[in-house]
């Protein structure tokens, strides 16, 4: 016989999201579950760069930047909030992203866009000298792009505050606990079953399994609306801090932490869940990182890791209300989820309580991924 419990919010993955979500519930006295297969930050969401680089990364004055702009406003009242929640700091830091090129032509595709000061991107271009003097540990570059208000954190950091700040404000967690399957009755989800068979009723169900959330029963997607993009990073670690920006070149960008380690990513395949580090990987970003910095040549290879961004087919994420009640997305956010883990939180909390979303939601809603053919689960 299934035993069974009832929460008001039950959601499905213990990621960046997930926990970022649940904190967000938790406050609002919201009786909230989070169910996670493995551990809470097991997958995407301690693997990141931790770069938070919306101006740097806007592809347009749209939907997207605009979203990305507002995520990462939140970040200096959230790291505060999370330091007095828990004690940790989470390295949030206003380093600055700097984009690099080796040639002329490379420089030409740095140009300020007609549409920058529009998304109120905020940059300022350096010639080959103007670098040397801003970056000593580059290498002789052609020209540069300083976004002055990008940042970065420790993802892992941020994961672990968020959780720990998520369960003292009273979510619960089950590690070690798979999600088969949503059930619905009339069109309104009711409860989420696990695989031993137990049912746990949820007022509202709230999806935010990185790129496995297509794969849960019961989820009104379709196996390919959301897939894993694998990402590989390589950690270096030099005697003395080499960089304090976020530093992309043509090949590979650099992600610095406080303590001299530095991350150097990544990759974007399309191999479903499998997970590793290639050699020829390993020996692309190394090559690209040394030619980028070359005092990285010295600096000790200290670790290596691959996982899974969630990636839609347009690269946006999904968010929101979805064709069934009391069930809610928050996935899809491929190469931005730590940046947007603030924002996500706010809309589902706002469409939980019944209140407005912060944004917009029509360009990340799931019904944009309705396709002519789809292909069955
Ligand atoms: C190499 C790399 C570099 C990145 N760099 C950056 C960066 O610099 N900046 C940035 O903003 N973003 C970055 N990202 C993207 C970011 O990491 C992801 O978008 C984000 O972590 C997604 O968070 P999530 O909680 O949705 O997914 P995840 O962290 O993957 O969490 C999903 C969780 O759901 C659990 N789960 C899945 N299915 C079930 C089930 N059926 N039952 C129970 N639990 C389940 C999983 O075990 C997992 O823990 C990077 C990603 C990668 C891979």
């Amino acid at each position: 016989m299934s035993r069974a419990s009832c929460y008001d919010v039950v959601i499905i993955g213990g990621g960046v999201m997930g926990c970022s979500i649940a904190w967000r519930l938790a406050q609002e006295k919201q009786r909230v579950l989070v169910l996670e297969r493995s551990v809470p930050g097991a997958e995407a969401s301690s693997a990141a760069a931790g770069m938070l680089v919306p101006h740097a990364e806007a592809h347009g004055d749209n939907p997207m930047t605009r979203l990305m702009m507002k995520s990462a406003a939140r970040f200096p009242k959230l790291s505060t909030e999370l330091q007095n929640a828990t004690g940790m700091d989470v390295e949030y830091r206003r380093s600055g992203a700097l984009r690099v090129a080796f040639t002329a032509r490379q420089g030409k595709e740095l140009k300020r866009p007609s549409w920058a000061s529009r998304a109120k991107v905020q940059q300022k271009s350096f010639s080959s000298a103007g670098l040397s003097k801003l970056e000593s540990s580059l290498a002789k570059l052609h020209s540069g792009v300083l976004y002055p208000k990008d940042a970065r954190i420790d993802p892992r950091l941020f994961l672990r505050s968020t959780h720990l700040a998520a369960l003292r404000s009273g979510a619960e967690f089950r590690s070690g606990t798979y999600v088969e399957c949503i059930e619905q009755r009339a069109k309104k989800a009711e409860a989420v079953r696990l695989e031993d068979g137990t049912r746990i009723m949820a007022g509202t169900v709230v999806v935010a399994a990185g790129s496995w959330s297509a794969l849960v029963e019961g989820v009104p997607l379709q196996r390919q609306d959301v897939i894993p993009a694998r990402g590989q990073v390589i950690e270096l670690t030099s005697s003395s801090p080499l960089t304090d920006r976020v530093i992309f070149g043509p090949d590979c960008y650099a992600v610095p932490r406080d303590d001299g380690r530095i991350l150097i990513g990544s990759t974007t395949e399309f191999v479903g869940h499998r997970r590793g580090v290639t050699a020829r990987a390993a020996r692309d970003l190394l090559t690209a990182a040394i030619a980028l910095m070359p005092a990285l040549g010295d600096a000790r290879l200290t670790g290596s890791w691959s996982n899974f961004r969630p990636f839609a087919a347009d690269g946006l994420p999904v968010l929101g209300k979805t064709g069934v009640d009391g069930l809610l997305l928050a996935t899809g956010h491929y190469r931005t989820g730590i940046l947007l883990a603030p924002i996500t939180a706010e809309i589902i909390r706002c469409l939980i309580l019944g209140k407005r979303s912060p944004v917009p939601l029509a360009s990340f809603s799931s019904s944009r991924l309705a396709r002519s053919s789809p292909l069955s689960k």
